[in-house]
């Protein structure tokens, strides 16, 4: 099922033709009955996390002698690619299981590693990823969160916005400054279990223009006593590097449910205006719905082609900032415009709330901001040149 045939990449096996299967049934049936009911709520059930990493969705890359099912970035691509297909964008699945289960792994002690990542292929562990402060997002290095030496372990203090699964996880990856005076090498991760730490505070449930299911929350640290294995890695102030080599994965996970979201957009507008009429005819029989179409499936054409490259490359550990920046950028931007265009294709209806490219309209924005702005990308991108 899709709207652009290209030929499968040389990574795509009949293994991920399956598993694409299988999380589409799962979504069927466990997400999409409830979405309205959610998206009424603000939030999801906790319930369908759990239900969620027994389908094997939370821990498609992780390690089996972790717990997980032991695939890689491939497999992660192909479930975000379900979930943009199934209308679930709210679902905070990808800080979880394809951005924080790598920081573990490839930062975490062997110690970390087994405390953490089998919990986290459960659902009995949520995870967050807390960067983003009131005074600093795009400038990741402006951040003031402070964790201070306390006998073994440490103290934190701050306060972090904009987090995704804010409210369900109970693991909260949190970027501290360690030494201030250092600037951005000073910066350390530190893993925060919510449940066992005093001084742990969730704050609002922020109201949104999108994602109306996401529970999308301000954090707050006050004089948290944290042990030392909290400190993510053997050494402190190694958070900008680990955040920077991360970040390529990040990118292109968000560019997954950007190609996602444009096949599906131009598979519901296919089938709208091949039934709606106007004028005697089908909308689909005006030469302008037909250029447009061809236009934007054209474009989705490329965009997911080179989308596949950089999975392909990312499998080989080859994909840099700049073909990520590339791709979270320039996949964001055109499935915004994609979904607009499609939205116009729907006349009155696409305004209205039952029919999903209105949803998906106000989904699709906050593309183009979290993950790294757009502009921070072409920043990136230019220092190429
Ligand atoms: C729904 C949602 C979920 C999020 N989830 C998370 C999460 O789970 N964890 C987390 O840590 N954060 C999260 N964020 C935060 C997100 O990553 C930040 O909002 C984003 O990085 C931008 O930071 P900012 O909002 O502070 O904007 P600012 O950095 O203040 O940017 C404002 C504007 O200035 C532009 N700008 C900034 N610097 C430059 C520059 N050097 N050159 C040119 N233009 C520039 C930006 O592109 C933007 O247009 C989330 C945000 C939202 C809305």
């Amino acid at each position: 099922m899709s709207a652009l045939n290209l030929p499968k990449p040389a990574w795509r096996t009949e293994e991920h033709d399956m598993l694409a299967e299988s999380a589409r049934a799962f979504l069927a049936k466990e997400f999409t009955p409830n979405l309205d009911r959610w998206s009424e709520a603000g939030v999801m059930d906790r319930d369908a996390w759990i239900k969620a990493a027994d389908a094997g969705l939370l821990s498609a890359s992780i390690p089996e002698e972790y717990g997980g099912v032991g695939g890689d970035y491939s497999h992660e691509s192909v479930i975000a690619h379900e979930i943009a297909m199934a209308g679930a964008d709210s679902w905070g699945w990808a800080i979880h299981g394809p951005i924080v289960a790598p920081y573990i792994l490839h930062y975490g002690t062997e110690e970390q590693k087994k405390a953490w990542l089998p919990k986290m292929a459960t659902g009995e562990l949520i995870a967050a990823l807390a960067m983003t402060e009131p005074g600093a997002g795009s400038d990741v290095q402006g951040i003031r969160t402070r964790a201070e030496r306390s006998g073994n372990g440490w103290v934190l203090n701050g306060s972090k916005t904009f987090i995704t699964n804010g409210q369900h996880a109970n693991m909260v990856v949190v970027a501290a400054k360690t030494d201030p005076s250092a600037g951005a090498k000073g910066t350390s991760l530190f893993v925060v279990e919510t449940e066992t730490a005093p001084g742990f505070r969730r704050g609002r449930k922020l109201k949104k223009l999108g994602l109306d299911w996401a529970d999308t929350s301000e954090l707050f640290f006050d004089d948290m006593k944290l042990p030392a294995e909290a400190l993510l890695g053997p050494e402190p102030n190694q958070g900008f590097y680990q955040m920077m080599r991360a970040l390529p994965q990040e990118r292109l996970i968000i560019a997954a449910g950007a190609i996602g979201m444009i096949e599906r957009a131009l598979m519901l507008t296919i089938a709208y205006v091949k039934e709606r009429g106007a004028f005697g005819k089908k909308v689909i029989d005006f030469q302008n719905t037909q250029f447009e179409l061809a236009d934007m499936k054209t474009e989705a054409t490329m965009a997911k082609a080179f989308y596949e490259t950089c999975v392909g490359l990312h499998l080989q550990g080859q994909c840099d900032t700049v073909m990520a920046s590339m791709a979270k950028y320039k996949l964001t931007d055109l499935q915004n415009t994609i979904v607009d265009r499609c939205l116009q294709l729907f006349g009155g209806y696409g305004f209205m709330d039952e029919y999903p490219i209105s949803r998906m309209y106000r989904d699709a924005r906050i593309q183009r901001i979290y993950g790294g702005t757009n502009e921070i990308m072409k920043i990136l991108i230019a220092r190429s040149l």
